[in-house]
């Protein structure tokens, strides 16, 4: 049985694809508890972040600074968070790691979005994994501001 990532539900679903680049899949998270939470996923079959090449490490640097500079027009976090965890599969006897980072805006400060409020209850602290879904109309508006904002 394979255990799922409880950031982001992989294996299943990263959630919906923003955009993709040659090496890397943008994705937004099913779960929106931090307003603009991605995934970023690699293309390659690679469960190591220390196997990425050159052009794999280019190529997310700029989505990383394009990402940062979609939101801060969006939404202005007050720090953004990345993280690859990888630790759910290790639960399992034959772990199957697939890189993907966890893309994390903290928010010192209340946002509104689409009627709806998000906070983030645990700032300054480590994200917790814990779900927020919003309405399917939400989602889809988010991932066009987000789209239409990143300028890849
Ligand atoms: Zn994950």
């Amino acid at each position: 049985m394979k255990i799922k990532c409880e950031y982001c539900k992989i294996p299943g679903a990263y959630g919906n694809l923003i955009y993709e680049t040659e090496y890397w899949q943008i994705y937004l998270a099913p779960s929106q508890r931090y307003l603009g939470t991605c995934v970023i996923a690699l293309k390659r079959h690679c469960g190591n972040l220390g196997k990425l090449n050159v052009e794999e490490w280019d190529d997310f640097i700029e989505i990383l600074g394009k990402l940062e500079t979609a939101l801060n027009k969006v939404f202005s976090p007050t720090l953004f968070n990345w993280s690859c965890f990888m630790n759910s599969t290790f639960r399992t006897a034959s772990p199957e790691p697939e890189v993907h980072w966890h893309f994390i805006p903290r928010y010192a400060h209340k946002v509104e979005f689409e009627g709806l409020t998000f906070e983030d209850p645990d700032f300054g602290y480590i994200p917790q994994p814990i779900e927020r879904k919003i309405p399917e109309n939400a989602m889809n508006k988010l991932l066009n501001e987000i789209k239409r904002n990143l300028k890849l």
